[in-house]
C-alpha cells in the first residue's frame, strides 16, 4: 500500500478481506475504493476455490465439490450430528498416491498438493455453508477427506495455523483432528514441532497380513512402528489419539481381529476406537458388515475397557465416500 501510494489501513483492510472475511474475488472488498480495487485486480489474482457442485442428503449432510483455479477437483463434507455439533471434512491433496484398496480416491492420482490457501478456503467455504443452512459456525474439522495430510506436511500444518489464529477463524486446536494413513516418519516430526491438534490413526486391520493388503503403505510404515511413533508423538504433545477402523464384512470383523484390535489400542495411550460403518464405493468389492457381527464386536470392545464408538456413515443418498464426487463426470 505504501508503495503505490495508498494509506496504511487499506493493507489492513484487505488482509481481513483475504483471511477473516474472505471473499471470491477483489472486486468483492467493498470497503475499498473502487479505483484500488481495479489497481490490486491488475496486479494480483485471488487462486481461490469455488463450489462447483453441492449435494445435500436426507440425513443432513451436504458434500461440495471445490475447483480449483487450475482446473482440478476436490471435495469437502459438512456433517451436523444430533448432539448439535457440525463437522467439516477437508481435503488435503488433490488425488492421492497411497491407494487404499477400499478408497475412491485411492483409485485417483494424485496430481498435486493442495496450498495452505486453499485448505483454508474450503473450511471457509464449508463453514459459510454452515451459517447459512444452520445458523452456526463449525464446531469441529477433521483432515480425513481426499490426501494423505502428512505428505503435504507444511501446507497442512500452515492451514491449521491459519484457521487457529485470532486473525483467521480463530477456532481452537482441540476441535482439529488429522487424520494419517499411518506416516511414522511425520507422526514423530508432529510430535517435534509439538502441534495442538488431535491425531487419527486409520488402522482398518490390526495385523500387517491383512493390513497390508488392504492399504499397501503398511508395507513401508507397519503396525509397530506406527504404534512406536504415536507413543513418540503423545510423549511430545500429550494429544489425544484416536484409532479409526473401518468394518469390512469377512474381512476384519470377527472377534479376533477385536482382540488383535485391542492389543494394539493396549500399546498406545489412544482415547478412543471410531468404528465405522463401511460406505461402499463402485471400484472395490467390499461390503459392509451384518448388523449382529458389528454389535458384537462393539459389545466385545466395550467388555475390554476400550472406549469405542461406532460412526454411522453419513449421506448415503449421496456420493458422501471420500472421492466419489469428485471422481464423477464433471
Ligand atoms: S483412504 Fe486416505 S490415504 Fe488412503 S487412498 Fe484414500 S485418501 Fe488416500
Amino acid at each position: 500500500m505504501n508503495e503505490i501510494g495508498e494509506k496504511k489501513f487499506r493493507a489492513g483492510q484487505v488482509y481481513e478481506w483475504l483471511w477473516q472475511n474472505p471473499v471470491r474475488q477483489i472486486d468483492d472488498m467493498t470497503n475499498i475504493s473502487k479505483g484500488l480495487r481495479e489497481k490490486l485486480s491488475t496486479d494480483f489474482v485471488l487462486p481461490s476455490i469455488t463450489i462447483d457442485h453441492t449435494q445435500h442428503s436426507e440425513d443432513g449432510t451436504f458434500k461440495l465439490r471445490f475447483r480449483t483455479h487450475d482446473g482440478h477437483y476436490v471435495e469437502g463434507v459438512l456433517i451436523p450430528t444430533i448432539s448439535g455439533r457440525y463437522t467439516a471434512c477437508v481435503s488435503s491433496q488433490i488425488g492421492c498416491s497411497l491407494s487404499c484398496r477400499f478408497c475412491a480416491t485411492g483409485y485417483m492420482d494424485r496430481k498435486r498438493n493442495l496450498e495452505f490457501d486453499e485448505i483454508y478456503d474450503e473450511v471457509v467455504l464449508l463453514n459459510q455453508l454452515c451459517e447459512k443452512e444452520y445458523g452456526k459456525k463449525l464446531s469441529n474439522i477433521v483432515f480425513m477427506g481426499m490426501g494423505e495430510p502428512l505428505l503435504n506436511y507444511k501446507n497442512v500444518l500452515r492451514s491449521i495455523e491459519r484457521i487457529t489464529a485470532e486473525d483467521g477463524l480463530a477456532m481452537s486446536p482441540k476441535r482439529i483432528t488429522v487424520s494419517t494413513a499411518g506416516v511414522a516418519k511425520m507422526i514423530r516430526q508432529l510430535g517435534d514441532d509439538k502441534v495442538k491438534f488431535k491425531l487419527a490413526l486409520s488402522l482398518h486391520a490390526a495385523n500387517d497380513m491383512k493390513r497390508h493388503e488392504i492399504m499397501p503403505i503398511n508395507d513401508t510404515n507397519n503396525i509397530k512402528s506406527l504404534v512406536e511413533a504415536l507413543n513418540y508423538f503423545y510423549k511430545q504433545t500429550k494429544n489425544e489419539i484416536t484409532f479409526e477402523y473401518i468394518l469390512f464384512k469377512d474381512f476384519n470383523d470377527s472377534l479376533q481381529d477385536a482382540d488383535e484390535l485391542i492389543k494394539i489400542y493396549r500399546q498406545v495411550p489412544a482415547d478412543l476406537v471410531n468404528l465405522i460403518e463401511y460406505n461402499p464405493i463402485d471400484a472395490a468389492s467390499f461390503e459392509k458388515p451384518n448388523e449382529d457381527k458389528v454389535e458384537a464386536f462393539m459389545y466385545y470392545l466395550s467388555k475390554h475397557n476400550v472406549n469405542a464408538r461406532l460412526r454411522r456413515s453419513r449421506g448415503k443418498d449421496i456420493d458422501a465416500a471420500c472421492g466419489q464426487l469428485a471422481n464423477k463426470d464433471h
